[in-house]
């Protein structure tokens, strides 16, 4: 398979997807020129605001492949990755991204363009509140557990 029919897997998920009352979201993760994880936006029906088809794919792949890395993989998305999307994509290192159609500018108010704006802003500016809060139980810090588990 080519790139484009790599694309019309994605944009066929999506089209199935919306005949089916979902978002017109698909995509496909490939490795060596082989599908290796598809996805489909799955938010509503399954009641899991990250159930992106992006997401889905990628977590297919890498339980298929038994890895998280998937460097030797490229991402086909009906629509240009969303934030979130995009960085579950920059965590599972993807080679290249692929996309058919590009965010609607005019897209609702929590959409992908305002989510870039919220994370460029100081986190004490964002509309959603972040706050520290100690551990109690200094003794039980799991990031000292996780560092002397995992010295060479
Ligand atoms: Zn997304």
């Amino acid at each position: 398979m080519v790139k484009q029919e790599f694309m019309q897997k994605a944009i066929a998920l999506a089209y199935e997807n919306v005949q089916k009352k979902g978002e017109p979201y698909g995509a496909v993760v490939v490795k060596d020129g082989e599908i290796v994880g598809t996805g489909v936006n799955d938010v509503k029906a399954a009641n899991d605001p990250t159930a992106h088809a992006e997401i889905q794919a990628i977590r297919e792949a890498c339980r298929r492949l038994n890895r998280t890395d998937l460097s030797d993989c490229d991402i086909y998305a009906s629509g240009e990755p969303c934030p979130m999307c995009l960085a579950a994509i920059y965590w599972a290192q993807c080679q290249t991204v692929y996309y058919a159609y590009p965010k609607d500018p005019s897209e609702s108010e929590l959409g992908s363009a305002y989510i870039y704006k919220q994370l460029a802003l100081p986190a004490n500016e964002r509309a959603i509140a972040m706050e520290k809060v100690a551990n109690e139980h200094p003794e039980m810090n799991p990031f000292d557990l996780w560092r002397e588990l995992n010295r060479n």
